[in-house]
């Protein structure tokens, strides 16, 4: 890569955008701007085909999805690519699952992109973090209920990474912290477990919210205490989001346990 060596102004730019959750109404507008500008769009399984659809039929889509233990394309050849078609004078979107920057690789990739010499512009996208409370008619951070939130990895063997603290985070729930969990599904036990052990009270609200905002959206009300239990009587699977503390009793019951046997 000599990015030096070449006119400045004749560069692309890459979009690094947010898809949101799912249903394409959740694009933001910017989103959608940047879409209609793209003449290559990089997406990832995760972005629903309707989203594409705001690009120029000339414009080349291209799938480079990677789903957790599923094959996929090398970070760096991803980034390889955006570098080179932007280097070309292209523009450029690379369109991800919820906020690129949570828990998406996102800030890893302007990293790359900002050393090639290209021109990087941010745009959030709902995540579905943010989105899955709401979805099951849970405001996140409702006021005298808790005193925030925080987002949290269920998945523990990203290279280089540690576990999160368990103990720390049953504490945090404990002083009224929401807590909210990507990737949590495949290791519930695990993490129920540990969050037991950290001293979490065994009836502490707990949901689980599947394909939020798709129509094949599918949730599990509970506690703590039966969570891993009713998620596989559900068989839920990811993508999923777990919601563990007091606001998650707010969910209207009736409303769940019908979906949830549907
Ligand atoms: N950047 C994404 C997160 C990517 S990590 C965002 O901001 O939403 C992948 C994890 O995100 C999944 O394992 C799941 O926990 C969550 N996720 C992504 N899309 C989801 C959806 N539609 N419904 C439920 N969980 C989702």
């Amino acid at each position: 890569m000599r990015p030096r060596s070449i006119d400045r102004s004749r560069r692309g730019k890459v979009w690094l955008v947010g898809a949101g959750p799912g249903d394409p109404e959740l694009l933001t507008l910017k989103a959608v701007r940047a879409l209609e500008e793209a003449d290559v769009v990089f997406h990832d399984d995760l972005v629903p085909p309707a989203c594409l659809r705001h690009a120029q039929s000339t414009a080349r889509i291209v799938a480079v999805g990677k789903r957790g233990g599923c094959r996929s394309t090398p970070q760096a050849f991803i980034e390889r690519r955006m570098i080179a078609e932007a280097l070309a004078g292209k523009t450029v979107v690379r369109l991800k699952g919820g906020d690129p920057f949570v828990f998406g690789r996102g800030g890893e990739e302007a990293d790359a992109l900002r050393a090639a010499g290209i021109r990087v512009e941010m745009v959030n996208g709902i995540s579905a973090g943010i989105a899955a409370p709401a979805a099951i008619g849970v405001s996140l951070t409702r006021r005298g209920a808790c005193h925030g939130a925080i987002f949290v990895t269920g998945h523990a063997t990203a290279e280089g990474s540690t576990s999160p603290d368990w103990d720390a985070l049953a504490q945090a729930s404990r002083s009224g912290l929401t807590l909210v969990i990507y990737m949590g599904v495949s290791s519930l036990d695990h993490v129920c477990a540990a969050l037991l052990l950290g001293g979490l009270d065994p009836t502490t609200p707990a949901a689980i919210v599947q394909s939020v905002s798709l129509p094949c959206q599918r949730s599990v009300v509970t506690v703590l205490a039966r969570l891993a239990i009713e998620c596989k009587l559900h068989e839920l699977t990811s993508p999923a989001i777990v919601l563990i503390g007091k606001v998650v009793s707010d969910a209207p019951a009736a409303t769940l346990a019908e979906e949830a046997v549907a």
